[in-house]
């Protein structure tokens, strides 16, 4: 089973965010639904590179993540709450939402268009990636 690792879920609140997000610190966050039987689904994997505060606020503000017109017809869940850690670092940031990102499906089943992105001016790549270059290089080499 893929895991997290985050604290959480919380319902994708204002003032909740405000309450509970307290570190200014940046980090990883999950947005997704939270049933009923408090079982938490995945659906938009993400890093904050300031605070993860302002922005969960603005994930809420902006409707980040949340599924387009067909979704909500077909009755697929919308995104109510939340998930989150705080990390030491950008890159340990953004390598962890690299890792959920690849360990809940990637593109095909997240909400998520495309892989998340190294913050501008940086060149960090992707483990998970760059593990899966290297296996593919060795089968064709071996
Ligand atoms: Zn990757």
């Amino acid at each position: 089973m893929a895991k997290l690792d985050m604290d959480g879920p919380h319902k994708l609140d204002e003032k909740i965010i405000l309450k509970e997000i307290i570190q200014p610190m940046p980090g990883s966050f999950a947005l997704g639904h939270l049933g009923s039987d408090r079982s938490f689904e995945v659906l938009y994997v993400g890093y904050a590179e300031k605070t993860v505060q302002e922005t969960l606020l603005h994930c809420l503000k902006k409707r980040v993540g949340q599924g387009g017109l067909m979704d909500k017809l077909t009755g697929k869940n919308q995104i109510n709450a939340f998930k989150y850690s705080y990390a030491n670092s950008l890159e340990a940031c953004f390598q962890k939402t690299c890792k959920n990102f690849h360990d809940f499906g990637g593109a095909k089943k997240l909400n998520n268009k495309d892989h998340p992105k190294p913050p501008k001016g940086s060149d960090w790549v992707c483990n998970k990636c760059t593990e899966e270059l290297t296996a593919n290089f060795k089968v064709k080499a071996g």
